[in-house]
């Protein structure tokens, strides 16, 4: 090995296999970008390999979020990834976490689960030793692996089956202290998304595995997102499974009846052959909630239900097919609420409350009800949000029209409260003596998704580009004529100077060809680029080029290292 500067990155001895083609299966850019920039090799499906440009980036990452925890006085700790069934069956989530849980079986017997999050274990952890009010408010986070057997891995580090998370715990004696701690949370997660130069935006959440009742995922928008999400100018934005809206429906205002609609199951036929407005129809679907009874949902006819509010409403929700439906003494396509047998149960959006005239199944084959009126040809008596808002629906909050947008959940926060402390009987003595379960609350940040997510939002067709504050190394020094006795040493002295004025840098010393250099310093994505070559050097200037806008410089040799050191300085500054 060649004498090298611990302290510079040389690209001559750097593992850092650059690919000139994109990867087949790589859908989308950071995926794409992080394999041909040698951050990451797949090892299997939904499992990732650093490697060392890639693990620095990782690194910073993981820097970032430690400040911004450590800042508001959250404390680092260390717990195993291999957790023991029992505290699973504890909590009850054994059974119901499904098969994303991976579960293994030791040489005992034992069985165990690989942490997909940490709720149970850091319960266990602390129940018997936090003991006391007075050691509460209490903040734990660790930085770890976690196991998901998702159903679908894709979109490289955006959804894997091995992903490092940041999991933060909070225990406490009261709601109030609570919502303290994760309004704190919160804005920390504001400050590491600021700091890692993402574009994001904080959305109201449904708490899905985790459980709870208040959530906020921070989300980074793009289009590659998986996520969906509804705004507005007022400062409302919410995740769309959860969103609600104010919904424009059309009353079509006719004398009841019932007409003939032959083969018109779906709304859209019912709409065309009675020549009205989906919006005035009413849509029902048919299913069995989590205790087994078969109901019916009404939604307006041109929103569709959204599962993730039914589910929450009934503990589950799944479609009857139509041989069940049958069975249940129903007529499929034409279910309405005029005439439905009380053994069903029902329930109906609450948009429908403003729609004073229904356009309706008639629970008899190839009929539908006009104007069937509420409170006079049929009653409702449960109400429950249940639609997926989409965009142009009126802002719950203010009514303007809302605006879709996507994006990639980098983190979330939860108000737990009392469900794992309760479950796991995890208790503090209180002033009064009493001993009370813990309020709890839980904040889980995406480390490698969140690294993708940068890369979503920083790159162009040559490659990445990384933001100052995460990047592998600020400046990459790159000499045009490897081995020149003029060259090569001029440029290692400026990569020097650089360096010992405290910027990160590369130098570019392979003995490749200057187009090879120039191609692979924009894919890596390094911020800034010094090229030092001989014409340059005769007439005593060095070429900087800022990444980002392509813009480049000349500036004179003399006073290149000051310089640019200034420069990479400010950019650090700027992005805190
Ligand atoms: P998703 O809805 O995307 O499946 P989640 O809501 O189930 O994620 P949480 O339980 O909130 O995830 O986990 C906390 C954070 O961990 C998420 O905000 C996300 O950044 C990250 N994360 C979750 N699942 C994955 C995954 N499969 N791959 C990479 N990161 C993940
Ligand atoms: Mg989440």
């Amino acid at each position: 090995m060649p004498l090298i500067n611990p302290k510079i990155t040389h690209l001559s001895t750097l593992y850092s296999p650059t690919l000139k083609e994109d990867p087949v299966d790589a859908e989308i850019a950071s995926h794409r970008l992080l394999l041909r920039a040698a951050m990451m090799r797949r090892i299997s499906s939904g499992i990732y390999a650093f490697l060392p440009l890639g693990y620095r980036v990782l690194r910073k990452i993981e820097q970032i979020i430690r400040e911004e925890m450590d800042a508001i006085g959250c404390q680092e700790l260390l717990m195993p990834i291999l957790q023991p069934a029992e505290l699973w069956h504890e909590s009850g989530r054994w059974d119901v976490y499904g098969p994303e849980l991976m579960r293994l079986t030791d040489r005992h017997e034992n069985c165990y689960a690989l942490g997909p999050t940490h709720e149970e274990l850091i319960t266990a952890l602390t129940r018997n030793e936090l003991r006391s009010y007075k050691e509460l408010p209490l903040s734990l986070y660790h930085m770890h692996w976690k196991y998901r057997d998702e159903v679908r891995p894709r979109f490289g580090l955006l959804r894997g089956r091995e992903f490092l998370m940041k999991d933060a715990y909070s225990f406490h004696a009261s709601q109030e202290c609570l919502q303290e701690h994760y309004d704190a949370q919160a804005q920390a997660y504001g400050r590491i998304c600021h700091r890692l130069g993402l574009v994001w935006r904080g959305v109201e959440a449904d708490s899905g595995q985790i459980g709870g009742q208040t959530s906020v995922e921070f989300m980074a928008l793009a289009q590659t997102g998986e996520a969906g999400i509804l705004y507005c100018d007022c400062g409302f934005a919410a995740n769309v499974e959860v969103a609600n809206a104010q919904v424009a429906l059309k009353s079509h205002a006719v004398a009841f009846e019932k007409v003939a609609t032959p083969n018109t199951e779906a709304i859209a036929d019912v709409a065309a052959y009675l020549k009205v407005n989906e919006a005035s129809c009413v849509k029902a679907l048919c299913g069995r909630d989590g205790q087994d009874r078969t109901t019916i949902l009404f939604v307006p006819g041109n929103h569709e239900l959204s599962e993730t509010k039914a589910a929450n409403l009934l503990g589950s929700f799944t479609l009857l097919d139509d041989e069940e439906i049958k069975k249940a003494g129903l007529v499929k396509g034409y279910l309405g609420p005029v005439g439905l047998s009380k053994d069903v149960q029902v329930y109906a959006d609450a948009s429908l409350k403003e729609l004073p005239q229904w356009i309706c199944g008639a629970n008899e084959e190839g009929y539908h009800y006009v104007g069937a009126t509420l409170g006079t040809d049929f009653e409702i008596t449960q109400w429950a949000e249940l639609i997926e808002a989409r965009e142009g629906d009126g802002c719950p909050a203010c009514g303007k029209a809302l605006t879709a947008a996507r994006g990639i959940e980098v983190g979330q926060v939860f108000q737990l409260g009392t469900k794992y402390s309760e479950a796991m009987q995890a208790r503090y003595m209180d002033e009064d003596n009493a001993e009370k379960p813990f309020v709890m609350g839980c904040y889980g940040w995406g480390v490698t998704r969140s690294l993708a997510a940068v890369v979503e939002q920083h790159y162009d067709e040559q490659g990445i580009i990384w933001p100052v504050s995460v990047c592998p190394a600020e400046v990459v020094v790159i000499p045009l004529a490897a081995g020149d006795e003029l060259v090569e040493p001029a440029a290692l002295s400026l990569a020097e100077d650089l360096c010992a004025a405290g910027i990160e840098v590369a130098f570019d010393d392979r003995a490749e060809r200057a187009g090879v250099k120039f191609n692979d310093a924009d894919l890596i994505g390094w911020p800034y680029q010094l090229i030092v070559g001989k014409r340059g050097l005769e007439s005593g200037v060095v070429e900087f080029k800022e990444r980002a806008t392509g813009e480049r410089q000349e500036i004179p040799l003399d006073t290149v290292a000051a310089t640019v050191a200034k420069m990479v300085q400010d950019a650090r500054v700027g992005k805190e």
